[in-house]
């Protein structure tokens, strides 16, 4: 049904411009973009193949809660938009459900079949599965969180 299909298509159009809308919004205005000098950890990350770069700190409560996370850097549109997303949603989490998400952010990134409820903003980047070079611009920011809560404190680079 040619009608239906154009619909979808529309509907996916939509949802585009709202997905990239919140990108923009993110990269112009990025939440939580500051240093933290009572940071618990801190950890650089490094995207070799965009020139992205950025220094992750988290505060975590007693409970094992990221009670703050912020991060400072220069990096493109993706990485940035992603990095802020990250810091505010993890804010508030386990360090267990930070991981979790972690994992499922990688695996939409790369195209892997996920529950899109279980992401919820985080959604919005979805669109970088079809483009493989700006993955690594998307993923920058949860690996290197991956790392830090690992309790490295090596830099991290994505190569
Ligand atoms: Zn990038």
């Amino acid at each position: 049904n040619r009608k239906f299909n154009l619909d979808v298509w529309l509907m996916l159009d939509d949802l585009r411009d709202l997905y990239q809308e919140v990108i923009f919004d993110h990269n112009r205005n990025p939440r939580n973009f500051r240093a933290m000098d009572d940071a618990d950890r801190q950890i650089d990350g490094f995207n070799p193949l965009c020139g992205d770069r950025l220094t992750l700190f988290i505060k975590i409560s007693d409970g094992g809660v990221i009670s703050e996370a912020s991060f400072q850097g220069q990096g493109c549109a993706i990485s940035t938009a992603s990095a802020s997303l990250m810091t505010e949603i993890v804010k508030g989490k386990t360090e267990e459900e930070a991981e979790q998400l972690f994992t499922l952010f990688h695996k939409m990134a790369t195209g892997e079949h996920v529950e899109m409820d279980e992401l919820g903003k985080l959604a919005v980047l979805a669109g970088v599965c079809e483009y493989p070079a700006r993955v690594k611009c998307a993923t920058l920011p949860w690996h290197t969180l991956d790392a830090l809560l690992k309790g490295s404190e090596e830099p991290v680079t994505t190569e």
